[in-house]
Order: structure tokens, then sequence, then C-alpha cells
């Protein structure tokens, strides 16, 4: 799913981001109401807000609010502060469709977000995953512990090749035949290069890796990411 997070606390916005990103969802984060507002309104579309109550600028209610009053059912899910019963019932009252309380276990956030998801019957094809890495190819996004990586189309539809045998070694010329239209006309080293640029953007920068060359056959992605 495509998950907007709006959370002030850095650290919290940050561990959404990584363990949501770890669940194979695309994770936009915003650190403030104003921002939060601006792309609930006008960003996404989203499959599902996570919507912190206590924001600098526009409030989580706020936000929900105006985000009804524009007729956006997103589901949102509404984190409020400890043993704050009034905080859950105003959060119900302005449009949100579940809350959790802080501090709250990642795990049921994550449940909740399924269920969310679930209620609302986002049935989105499953992104291609190797561990935190992420790829969808029909929307050529990429992203790597949630963090979105810009790729070119080309070096999406190679990506998509190593990315659907996870751990298996793909031959190079079986690249070649997939990715390139016309194989004969093309020097096979061509995979190479995007393989090493792949490198630079999904592994290097992240100290992982995930690319791995096979002598002699090919390329094969690492199963958990690298
Ligand atoms: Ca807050």
């Amino acid at each position: 799913m495509r998950i907007l997070v709006v959370e002030d606390e850095t650290g919290v916005a940050e561990s959404l981001r990584r363990g949501l990103g770890a669940e194979g969802h695309w994770v936009e984060t915003a650190a403030d109401g104003h921002r939060g507002l601006e792309l609930a309104l006008g960003g996404g579309p989203y499959d599902l807000v996570v919507l912190d109550l206590m924001l600098p600028g526009p409030d989580g209610l706020e936000i929900c609010a105006r985000m009804r009053a524009h007729g956006d059912t997103t589901p949102v899910l509404m984190l409020t502060a400890r043993d704050g019963e009034r905080d859950e019932a105003a959060g119900l009252d302005h449009g949100a469709d579940d809350y959790l309380a802080k501090p709250f276990s990642f795990l049921v956030l994550a449940a909740r977000v399924r269920a969310l998801g679930r209620r609302a019957g986002i049935t989105a094809p499953a992104p291609l995953q190797a561990g935190d890495l992420v790829l969808d190819p029909e929307g050529r996004r990429c992203a790597r512990g949630g963090r979105e990586v810009e790729l070119t189309a080309r070096e999406v539809a190679v990506l998509a090749c190593l990315m659907e045998s996870p751990g298996r070694a793909v031959p190079k010329q079986r690249i070649l035949d997939e990715v390139w239209d016309s194989p004969v006309a093309v020097d096979p080293n061509i995979v190479e290069v995007y393989v090493s640029s792949l490198r630079k953007k999904i592994d290097a920068p992240f100290g992982r890796r995930s690319l791995r060359t096979v002598h002699g056959t090919g390329y094969r992605i690492a199963p958990d990411g690298g």
C-alpha cells in the first residue's frame, strides 16, 4: 500500500518508514501539520494515512476533518496520547477509522494497517520484494527500507528480471532478451553497465550488497535484500 505518515517525532516517523517499508509498503512522511495537510489533500493518492494527533500546525483532528470534508475516504489510523480516551473519541468523531495509543508496538500498528487495508478492499498487486528492497515494476517505483530510490525504466526492468527469481542466477542473455527489444544488436556487456548503476543506487548508499555476480552466468539478487 501507499502510506502517508504524518508524525513530528523524527524517531517514530523514521521507524515507521523503515518498518512499513520492510513490510512492502510505500511510505511518504510529513513532519508537521502543514506538510501533512498539503500531502493528504494534494499528494498521493494514498491507500492509508497514519496521522499523529498532536502536530505543529494543523493537528491530526483538523487534517482528518479536512480530508473528509473534501470527500476523501482514505482510511486514517490516528496515533493518540497514552490514556487519551478523549483523544480517541475525538479522532473517531473527526472521521478516523481506527486509533492507536502511543507508545505503540510496531507489530500491532502493522496489523492495524493490514486490517484497515483489507476493510478498504485494497488489493493492489504485491510488489516484488527482497528483504527491505521493494520494486513495483508497473508503477516504476523502487524503495529501500521505505526510502524511495529513483530508477530509470531500463534499470527497473533489469532489477525486475532479477527480483522475479530471488536467490537464483539469472543468465545475462535472459536479461537481454527480456529488457532489450533487439538483443541481437545489443552488446551483452550493456547488462553489466546497468547492474553497476543499480548497485550505486540500491546497494552502495545503504551499505548493502544485494546484486551478486555469478561468474560465467549472470547475476542474482540476495533474497534478503543483501
Ligand atoms: Ca506529535
